[in-house]
């Protein structure tokens, strides 16, 4: 799932926005005081093990 992590560089509210598009991150804004400055961050589980499961780790949550 393409699911991202952003930062505000304005207040420092961290929130996920799932962005299907490219393109569609240019429009993505602070949630929380409306800042364009963001921060990308990749998630811990975004990281893809090129061991052999991509995406089937049982996590105990
Ligand atoms: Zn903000």
């Amino acid at each position: 799932m393409p699911l991202y992590e952003y930062a505000c560089l304005d207040c420092g509210a961290e929130f996920e926005k799932l962005v299907l598009k490219a393109g569609e991150a240019e429009e993505i804004r602070c949630p929380r005081c409306g800042s364009g400055r963001l921060e990308d961050r990749v998630s811990s589980f975004a990281s893809v093990s090129a061991d052999g499961a991509p995406n089937c780790a049982p996590s105990g949550g």
